[in-house]
């Protein structure tokens, strides 16, 4: 087995997620008292959010770098970024290590194709539903028509994943506000939505809505388990 490698802490609310998935996979896989092998390091949020806030995304690339390094010198095999928007600065962190990263995206590229789907829906941070590192890869390198929510449905959307889901926070009138957009989205051609933030799950489970869901969390953590027992 291989081990793999958990930058965690963006936020630990669903880095604690990714744990407990990571390790249910490999028990339902092996068995009896089987479970994964981990080297993780997981950073203060609180310090990469103001360095998101203020456009300083080369500074926490350079803090990310650091902290990938201790996850290698750790004995990692390979890195899982455990969250969506700091794949921005993911070149940044590549270079710094000679492990490969998981792409996020691309694994869940995969497994939106598996289905069939051409237009998806993206919900995530505005810098995932607006910028190309994220939004462009899935349409460039994947082929797939990306429907985002409009400017103002965009921020409610960031809003909740900071304000709340980042803290623990699930609001009821929250999953109803994200089920709104997500329904606008399908009428504007969506087959299903990506939350592609790794928190979201926490508000919006499959058993919510009839559009098919695809969790970033679970996906990733899914394809790090594959990547482990391979
Ligand atoms: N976990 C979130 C994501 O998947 C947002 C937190 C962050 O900015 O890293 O994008």
């Amino acid at each position: 087995m291989k081990t793999i490698g958990l930058l965690g802490g963006m936020s630990w609310e669903s880095t604690e997620l990714y744990y407990r998935l990571i390790n249910e996979k490999v028990k339902s896989e092996l068995g009896g008292l089987n479970s994964a092998k981990i080297a993780m390091v997981s950073v203060n949020f609180s310090e990469i959010e103001a360095l998101q806030l203020s456009g300083q995304w080369q500074q926490a690339g350079e803090t990310l770098a650091i902290a990938a390094k201790q996850v290698q010198a750790a004995g990692a095999d390979f890195l899982v970024l455990c969250t969506n928007t700091m794949h921005k600065i993911m070149p940044q962190i590549q270079q710094a290590i000679n492990i490969p990263v998981l792409h996020l995206a691309d694994s869940t590229a995969e497994t939106v194709k598996a289905q069939n789907i051409e237009t998806i829906g993206l919900l995530g941070t505005q810098f995932t539903m607006e910028q190309d590192f994220y939004k462009g890869r899935l349409q460039d390198m994947h082929g797939l028509n990306v429907v985002v929510p409009e400017a103002a449905d965009r921020a409610t959307i960031h809003r909740i994943i900071y304000d709340e889901l980042c803290l623990g926070k699930v609001r009821d009138e929250s999953r109803q506000a994200y089920l709104e957009i997500m329904d606008k989205m399908v009428q504007q051609g969506a087959q299903g939505i990506i939350e592609g933030c790794t928190e979201i799950v926490l508000l919006v489970k499959q058993q919510h809505t009839g559009i098919p869901l695809f969790d970033t969390t679970a996906i990733h953590a899914g394809e790090a388990v594959r990547r482990a027992l391979s």
